[in-house]
C-alpha cells in the first residue's frame, strides 16, 4: 500500500496494522522479528521508497475529561485537540495552534512553537511497552522531556492516549518575540486577548511563514536549532540570531546558518529552500529519498567545515 505523507514522496509498505482497541495490541505478537514502524500521520518522517517493517498506526479518538486530567486518544488530529480546548476552556496551549500531527506523536520530539512546549501541559502518557509487551502509565518526569526530545525517541513504547493538564486561568505566553511583535503590528492589545484571539493570531503568523504541507509538500523544520556552549561561541555575525539559555548554552537558529551557506549549494531540482523561511525543504514533485538525504548531507557538511557548528536532522529519516 502507498503511505501517505506531507512531504510527497513516493512510499511503498507491505503491512499495516491499525490499533483502535486495546484488543488490536494482541496482534502485534504475529509480527515477525518484531519488525514495526509507529507512524501518526507522517508529518515529520522522510520515509524511503520501500518499508520492509510493519507500520503500525494508533487510532485511539476518545476524548475523556476526568478529575484530574483529559485523557485524549493517539489517534485524535492535533488541530482538532486545539479546537477542543478552545471549546471547553481549556489553556495555555494557544501557542501550539495549527502544528499538523496525531495526538500520539506529540510527546515524541515534545512539540513546541512560539516559546511553548507541549511537556508543560502533559500529566502522563499511557503506552505499550514493547519490551515488556504490558500497558503501562509513565508520568511526566519519567518522560524526560528536552528541547525536540524524549524517552519515546527510544521506540520501546507505543503511544496511546495522551493525559494534559491545563492552568485554571488563562496566562498567555508571549515570551517569543515574533508573536509579541504580531500582536503590536495588528495592533491586538494583550489586556484584551482570548484564548481564541491568541490561536488565530498564531495560525496567522505560522501561514505567514510556513508552507501549507498540502500545497507545498514538506516537513517543517528540517533541522533542529544547534545547542552551543555560550563560552565557546563568540560570532557576532548570529546577533538577533541566537539565544542565550540558562544552562550555560546557546540556541543558534538553524534557518540563519543555511541562509548563510545557501548559495554555495547545489540543489536538485526537485527540491527547494522555502523563500519564506531557510529551514522548510520543499519537494518541487518527484523528489526521491536519495535527493532529500544528500542534500542533508550536503548542507550539514558545508555547516559544520564553515561555522564548526553540527546540526542535527529534526525529522526522523526512515531509510527501509
Ligand atoms: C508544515 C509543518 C509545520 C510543523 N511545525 C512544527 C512546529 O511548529 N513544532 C514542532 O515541534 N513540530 C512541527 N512540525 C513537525 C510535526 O508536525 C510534529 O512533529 C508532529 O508531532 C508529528 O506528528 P505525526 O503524527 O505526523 O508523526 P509522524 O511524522 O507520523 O511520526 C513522527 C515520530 O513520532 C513517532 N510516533 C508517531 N506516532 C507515535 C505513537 N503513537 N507512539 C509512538 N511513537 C509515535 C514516529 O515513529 C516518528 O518517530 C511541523 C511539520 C510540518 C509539516
Amino acid at each position: 500500500m502507498l503511505i501517505s505523507n506531507s512531504f510527497g514522496l513516493r512510499v511503498k509498505a507491505k503491512n499495516f496494522l491499525s490499533i483502535d482497541t486495546p484488543e488490536d495490541l494482541s496482534k502485534l505478537d504475529a509480527i515477525k522479528d518484531n519488525s514495526i514502524l509507529i507512524l501518526g500521520a507522517c508529518t515529520n518522517v522522510i520515509l524511503n521508497k520501500d518499508i520492509n517493517q510493519t507500520i503500525v498506526q494508533v487510532n485511539y479518538k476518545d476524548i475523556k475529561m476526568f478529575e484530574d486530567y483529559l485523557s485524549v486518544g493517539g489517534g485524535v488530529d492535533w488541530v482538532d485537540f486545539i479546537e477542543y480546548c478552545l471549546n471547553n476552556n481549556l489553556y495555555g496551549i494557544e501557542n501550539l495552534t495549527h502544528i499538523p500531527g496525531s495526538v500520539g506523536a506529540a510527546p515524541v520530539q515534545n512539540i513546541g512553537a512560539y516559546g511553548v512546549e507541549v511537556s508543560s501541559f502533559i500529566h502522563s502518557v499511557e503506552c505499550f511497552n514493547l519490551l515488556t509487551k504490558q500497558q503501562e502509565t509513565i508520568d511526566r518526569a519519567q518522560c524526560k522531556f528536552e528541547y525536540r526530545n524524549s524517552i519515546f525517541k527510544s521506540k520501546n513504547y507505543i503511544i496511546l492516549k495522551v493525559n494534559f493538564i491545563f492552568p485554571k486561568t488563562f496566562e498567555p505566553d508571549l515570551s517569543y518575540p515574533a508573536l509579541a511583535n504580531y500582536l503590536i503590528d495588528n495592533s491586538i492589545n494583550t489586556k484584551s486577548l482570548t484564548p481564541q484571539l491568541l490561536s488565530e493570531s498564531v495560525k496567522n503568523l505560522r501561514n505567514s511563514r510556513l508552507p501549507d504541507p498540502r500545497l507545498e509538500p514538506n516537513v517543517g523544520s528540517i533541522f533542529k536549532n544547534p545547542l552551543v556552549k555560550t563560552n565557546d561561541f563568540d560570532r557576532h555575525f548570529l546577533i538577533g540570531h541566537k539565544w542565550e539559555q540558562d544552562n550555560g548554552m546557546t540556541k543558534l537558529s538553524a534557518a540563519r546558518l543555511i541562509e548563510l551557506i545557501k548559495f554555495e549549494l547545489s540543489i536538485p531540482e526537485t527540491l527547494r529552500i522555502y523563500e519564506n523561511h531557510s529551514l522548510v525543504l520543499i519537494n518541487n514533485g518527484e523528489a526521491s529519498f536519495d535527493d532529500v538525504k544528500s542534500l542533508l548531507d550536503q548542507i550539514g557538511v558545508k555547516i559544520f567545515n564553515k561555522f564548526n557548528v553540527e546540526l542535527e536532522i529534526e525529522p526522523e529519516i526512515i531509510s527501509s
